[in-house]
């Protein structure tokens, strides 16, 4: 059997999600779950069709495989506008993003992925296209260069980020609409991995929906995934359908334990609990000994570890929490009473 890759089931994109693309909802009906969120879109969606207006700019924001680029198509579809799809490295200078607005269509949605690495002079261009349609443009070099301003049609920035605090002020401030996407219940993933093992042709029983449910952390991509692995071994298991007991053969072989914690998650707790006795301890620290890049730390492993209440987040670094101890087979420490100092715990 192919090797499994240590990032295959981790909620950061991969360049095989493009497969996935057929499991993607269209519309804002097959959404499954963020009901707070779906229900307020839909209004505002409906308002602005009334008006016949592009809807307002939306900042969608949230971990990464939660749906932020599925939400974006579905508002495109939705206003039955056309989408143009960028994020913020791919924009490199402000051309750049001049030469995309110019050619939008009137009511068109841009959908900027990761919109917090938006360089200054990007955004620079970027605030008065959102506010009044309107670009400065440079013209000539030196005492010669001027400054005109186009005309662009309105259109909407649908913008995608997993960390709202990497967004500047006045960028924030442009978005009409700011939704904050919450890592799915067990019950939405369950219909999530429902839907799709019907659309890919898989056979899959509840026991075995359920049990991959429980163990994709609240993220549909991760549920995805996890389907066509445990899907794998079924088939090389001559197993008609996916069950409980192969998804627990597949999950032990893939190292997703029972909470749905990989390898790596279960690397930062150990090595926070065996080098650091549990934190506080900096995030930069806890890169440097594990190995994993800072940024990924904090977008990708850690909203999920604070979630289900392993990890805490102090003002002197992240900590694990008795339940991390227990669950990786450790005694939690004893505690000192609230207001001891601890002199040693930097160390
Ligand atoms: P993000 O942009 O937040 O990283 P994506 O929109 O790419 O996440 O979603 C990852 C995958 O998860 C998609 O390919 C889609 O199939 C699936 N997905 C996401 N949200 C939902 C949902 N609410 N219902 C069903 N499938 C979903």
């Amino acid at each position: 059997m192919r090797a499994v890759r240590d990032d295959e089931l981790s909620p950061e994109r991969l360049p095989t999600d493009e497969n996935d693309l057929s499991l993607r909802p269209k519309r804002l009906s097959e959404f499954i779950g963020q009901e707070q969120l779906k229900s307020n879109l839909s209004v505002f969606l409906r308002a602005a069709r009334q008006r016949n207006e592009p809807i307002d700019h939306v900042l969608l924001y949230g971990p990464p495989g939660l749906g932020k680029t599925t939400l974006a198509h579905i508002v495109a579809a939705e206003m039955e506008a056309d989408i143009h799809v960028t994020s913020g490295p791919a924009v490199e200078r402000p051309g750049d993003l001049v030469g995309i607005l110019t050619n939008l269509e009137p009511g068109a949605v841009l959908f900027i992925d990761e919109i917090h690495r938006l360089s200054r002079p990007v955004e620079e261009i970027l605030y008065p296209a959102m506010e009044d349609c309107k670009v400065d443009i440079l013209i000539g070099k030196g005492p010669a260069a001027r400054s005109i301003r186009l005309d662009v049609p309105r259109f909407t920035v649908v913008g995608a980020t997993t960390r709202q605090g990497l967004l500047t002020g006045p960028l924030r401030d442009r978005f009409g609409i700011i939704a904050h996407f919450q890592f799915y219940s067990a019950e939405a993933l369950y219909q999530i991995i429902v839907r799709s093992a019907g659309i890919l042709g898989f056979d899959i029983e509840k026991s075995g929906a359920s049990e991959i449910s429980r163990r994709s952390r609240g993220t549909p991509r991760i549920a995805n995934r996890l389907l066509r692995r445990v899907r794998d071994f079924a088939q090389v298991e001559g197993k008609g359908s996916i069950d409980r007991e192969i998804t627990d053969t597949a999950c032990r072989a893939l190292e997703v334990d029972d909470l749905g914690l990989d390898r790596i998650d279960r690397t930062l707790l150990r090595v926070m609990i065996e080098r650091y006795r549990g934190g506080p301890v900096g995030l930069d620290t806890l890169a440097a000994s594990t190995g994993e890049d800072a940024t990924t730390i904090e977008d990708v492993y850690e909203p999920f570890l604070l979630q289900i209440g392993m990890l805490q987040r102090t003002p002197r670094g992240r900590s694990a929490t008795d339940s991390a101890y227990k669950h990786l087979g450790f005694a939690p420490p004893k505690r000192l009473g609230e207001n001891t100092l601890d002199f040693d715990s930097e160390s």
